[in-house]
């Protein structure tokens, strides 16, 4: 990697944009704004910082590219923010509503070396413990909860947005990625799963929003607001 390494402000941007371009919505500094809740001029001057230092391009529709340079450091952040939030659920047995925020201190200071040996002490976990695969590319496609109709049966696939608030929430719902159920409701106020042998998982449809689900029979699919993904906070809940 030639030059300076990326600070920790612009690693933070390059997987918000990372994050963006998974989930299928324009890289714009609008939707970083919004991914992020920060105010359009802090995120300006970053996005002119990432510029600078050659990890982006803007066209002219102020779209955003990723270099080379800045796709692989935005990937390597990445899957190291998974595998850390991986290894401490399995191996240090750390609750996957708690290791999100964890992952963000730690990921900026992984060498390659201790890398290699988390990876290793996994196992053959492919994903973080969100449902968000560790190696880029390999994304499942799904659909929003909020879109299923009632009778349809589900496998959760992830959660879209990894704000320790909304993870805890979905913790005390009782949903998890990999959890398969019917759903039995879906409306204003509630939507809920019924888990095969286990219980009636029921989030209000805001956060039903954030949750990627495979389901038959399927909903159109459709991209997600950008609010409704990566970190924002606050908006959900009650
Ligand atoms: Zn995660």
């Amino acid at each position: 990697m030639p030059g300076e390494s990326a600070t920790v402000g612009e690693e933070e941007y390059l997987q918000i944009l990372f994050w963006l371009q998974e989930a299928g919505l324009p890289m714009t500094g609008a939707n970083v704004a919004r991914a992020m809740q920060l105010s359009a001029p802090t995120v300006h001057e970053m996005i002119g910082r990432l510029e600078r230092d050659g990890y982006i391009t803007r066209g002219q529709s102020r779209a955003i590219a990723f270099t080379e340079d800045g796709a692989q450091e935005a990937e390597t952040i990445v899957r190291r923010h998974r595998l850390i939030e991986r290894f401490l659920t399995d191996v240090l047995g750390v609750p996957w509503d708690e290791v999100h925020e964890e992952a963000e201190r730690l990921e900026h200071a992984m060498s390659p070396v201790l890398e290699e040996r988390m990876l290793a002490a996994i196992g053959d976990a492919k994903t973080c413990p969100h449902g968000h695969p560790i190696v880029a590319g390999a994304r499942e496609s799904g659909v929003p909860l909020a879109d299923v109709q009632p009778g349809a049966t589900v496998r959760i696939l992830r959660f879209e947005n990894e704000a320790e608030d909304l993870l805890r929430y979905l913790k005390g719902a009782g949903l998890e990625p990999g959890l398969e159920g019917t759903v039995v409701a879906s409306d204003r106020r509630e939507v809920a799963v019924q888990a095969a042998g286990g219980p009636r998982c029921a989030v209000t449809p805001s956060v039903a929003e954030t949750v990627s689900v495979v389901a038959d029979p399927s909903p159109p699919s459709r991209t997600a607001l950008p609010e409704q993904l990566v970190l924002g906070q606050q908006r959900y809940g009650r």
